[in-house]
């Protein structure tokens, strides 16, 4: 029988037990597979702009690409909207539920979307009127803001550059219990996985990331470039509570998908993320609450920077930064308050060019050595231990040694977002698509 290419995205799935839309993938995963579907690639995890308001943690979505036997295709969309009925509790605050479903090519303007969707506020509009004006197979709850996820997930196929994640679920019933990851059993997994596998501990604290806190079912994710790291990786996790599944991703974790775009500082709008190129026109200060505010400059205007307290360290050097300095502030854009005006929550920041800071100072006596004094206005200098006078000789110039050098910081690994590009992938790039599946690459 021939198959029919089937493309699913999918996004704000929560249920009141603490589950999210990644959870829920790997229950329809399971269900899928049972219909003997044909894996195009790995499910894709798709994190979206990371400062929209109303993301319930990391602003993720999810894409399934299978190919099935023609005479599954109808029975599709009734089978995911009874897993998420089941799922989803109706009456659960901001769980607005959206899963399309493509058959055939993405059309140009959800392309559109979906890049729109890595730094700007999507309008809920916009989805309904592309779902509409495109016979988009659709189910979404609520205000339906899923729907914007769903498609800027199906949209996009990484072929810039993706990571993998491989994601440990525990089950439902368990969230609200310790996971009890194994600390130790992180850091030596790290140390002999090296750099196929990032962002799993804070090099600083050696305190590890990949157990999240909040009550929902991920005990633990392991970040590399390929799924056979991932996988080798996730093996040598241990936890006090029992992993109920497993499902790696193919994902635009760690790439800084969301920060491609420059705008000028009077172009700037709430909740965008981006990059702003200016020159340091207020000097970087420390508040009582330990963040550090500074303003800079470009020919439309100037706007507040802030590093964060939690950023740590990175505000160090933040605080090394001297006015003339051009930098490129990279960035998620805070709307204004009673407070603050339009501010740039600062992801990293690129030191481009440091300004030349100079102090000036008395010269030594041509004749004795020893540092003379001016002789007045215009009169140039007097030494006043061999008396010489000199109106022709003039300050001396040093050029004060920054302690900055041009160049790319980040916060620490602790305060970096899932999509910022860590600075061990600096420069690498996984292009192209995922060449095969590794065997196993799920629990069930
Ligand atoms: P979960 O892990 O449960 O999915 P989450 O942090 O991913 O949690 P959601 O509950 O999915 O957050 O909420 C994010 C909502 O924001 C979704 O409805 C999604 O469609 C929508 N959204 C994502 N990106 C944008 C964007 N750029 N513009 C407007 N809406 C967006």
């Amino acid at each position: 029988m021939s198959k029919q290419l089937v493309q699913i995205g999918m996004d704000d799935i929560d249920s009141p037990e603490g589950g999210c839309t990644t959870h829920f993938a790997s229950l329809l995963v399971e269900k899928l597979n049972k219909k003997n579907v044909e894996w195009m690639d790995y499910p894709n995890l798709i994190r979206l702009n990371p400062g929209i308001p109303y993301r319930t943690r990391g602003n993720g979505a999810v894409a399934l690409r299978f190919r099935v036997d023609q005479n599954e295709v109808a029975s599709l969309s009734g089978m995911v909207e009874d897993l998420i009925h089941n799922y989803v509790d109706n009456k659960y605050p901001n769980t607005n539920p959206g899963v399309v479903f493509l058959f055939n090519e993405v059309p140009k303007q959800v392309r559109d979307l979906a890049k729109l969707a890595m730094w700007r506020v999507v309008p809920i509009e916009l989805a309904q009127r592309l779902v509409t004006r495109y016979k988009i197979n659709h189910y979404a709850q609520g205000n339906e803001r899923g729907l914007i996820g769903a498609l800027a997930s199906v949209a996009n196929d990484l072929s810039e550059d993706y990571t993998y994640e491989y994601i440990a679920y525990r089950a439902l019933k368990d969230c609200k219990e310790s996971r009890g990851v194994d600390a130790e059993s992180v850091l030596a997994m790290n140390q002999k996985m090296g750099n196929r596998v990032f962002s799993n501990i804070d090099p600083a604290t050696n305190k590890i990331l990949i157990e999240p806190h909040g009550p929902d079912p991920v005990i633990f994710g392991v970040r590399g470039e390929k799924a056979e790291y991932v996988i080798e990786a996730a093996k040598q996790v241990r936890s006090a509570q029992q992993v109920e599944r497993w499902l790696v991703f193919r994902t635009n974790q760690g790439t800084g998908g969301h920060l491609k775009h420059q705008v000028e500082i009077k172009n700037l709008r709430p909740y965008m993320a981006t990059v702003v190129i200016g020159k340091v026109n207020i000097k970087p200060k420390m508040t009582e609450g330990g963040h550090v505010i500074f303003s800079i400059t470009d020919e439309s205007g100037s706007v507040d920077c802030a590093a964060y307290e939690p950023s740590g360290e990175f505000r160090e050097t933040i605080m090394k930064l001297k006015v003339g300095d051009l930098v490129g502030v990279y960035s998620g854009v805070r709307p204004a308050s009673r407070t603050h005006g339009l501010t740039l929550n600062l992801e990293g920041i690129e030191v481009k060019e440091l300004a030349k800071t100079s102090v000036f100072s008395n010269p030594l006596c041509p004749s004795c050595g020893k540092r003379m004094k001016s002789a007045g206005r215009g009169k140039g200098f007097k030494c006043t231990k061999c008396g010489l006078k000199d109106t022709e000789i003039t300050k001396i110039e040093t050029v004060v040694k920054r302690e900055i050098h041009a160049g790319f910081y980040l916060p620490p690994a602790r305060a970096q977002r899932h999509l910022t590009r860590p600075l061990v992938r600096m420069d690498k790039a996984n292009s192209g698509k995922a060449s095969h599946l590794v065997a196993k690459w799920y629990s069930h």
